[in-house]
């Protein structure tokens, strides 16, 4: 059985200050539920903060939104694995989608990050998804495909340790988002390739994300194939979030 995961991405907002206030309007409110996880991708600077604010709870994680794969070194502004870890980190996003167009990530390097990730102890959180005009192609899947070549070669066990956050390009912070239905497609694409790999894919985690908000989140959730939800913008609001993490509980 996949938990549900719901995961906020803050992206370059929320140094620690406001974090931690996030957090204590967030934790008043939340209960966890059984299958449910909630977790929190970062700043790296207030990775330390959310871990202290979620200790002791069930059921949450704190997350670092990048890493480099090097351990230590003369690699000045990056973050290492066990540097995130040691700030409380127990998973970390690998090639969302800004990190590879904004900054140029290719899939080599999400290959070489995931690994680092892995051998670090943290759950990698690897992020694929198409742009438009390569959804307009019909490439979707091809381009999906493609990106998850950074998994190729891991062995079975590792392979079980990773979650998958399909988000298409052309729904992250657009107010677009892919339809359920076409959201679950893509997933079953996804889990058919990592079995293809070697993975135990009916073990992995596939997170839709794209323009997740309290409206759509029950019925993205709903559907089978769609494993919890990775969210950008509505994250931030400490009420959306806590209705996020509501949907579909009766
Ligand atoms: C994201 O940052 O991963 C994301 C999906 O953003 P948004 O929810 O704002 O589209």
């Amino acid at each position: 059985m996949r938990p549900l995961i719901f995961a906020a991405n803050w992206k370059m907002h929320c140094g620690p200050t406001e974090a931690r206030a996030f957090l204590d309007a967030f934790l008043v409110e939340h209960a966890p539920a059984p299958g449910r996880e909630v977790w929190f991708f970062a700043p790296a600077v207030s990775v330390a903060t959310v871990a202290a604010g979620l200790r002791g709870r069930a059921a949450v994680r704190t997350g670092v939104q990048n890493v480099y794969w090097e351990q230590t070194g003369a690699f000045t502004g990056e973050t290492s694995v066990p540097m995130a870890a040691d700030a409380g980190a127990t998973a970390a996003l690998v090639g969302h989608s800004e990190r590879r167009h904004v900054f140029g990530e290719t899939i080599e390097e999400t290959g070489r990050k995931v690994r680092a990730v892995l051998a670090g102890g943290l759950i990698p959180v690897l992020c694929v998804g198409e742009k438009l005009d390569e959804r307009e192609r019909g490439d979707t899947i091809a381009v999906v495909e493609g990106q998850l070549d950074a998994v190729r070669g891991l062995d079975p066990q590792a392979l079980s340790r990773l979650v998958i956050a399909y988000e298409p390009v052309w729904a992250i912070g657009t107010g677009r988002n892919a339809t359920p239905h076409d959201a679950a497609e893509v997933h079953a694409a996804i889990r058919h390739h990592l079995a293809a790999v070697g993975a135990p894919a009916d073990r992995v985690p596939i997170l839709y994300g794209g323009s997740v908000k309290p409206g759509n989140a029950t019925e993205l959730v709903a559907e089978a194939e769609i494993d919890g939800v990775l969210v950008g913008g509505a994250s931030l609001d400490p009420a959306s979030w806590f209705a996020i993490v509501q949907a579909g509980r009766d």
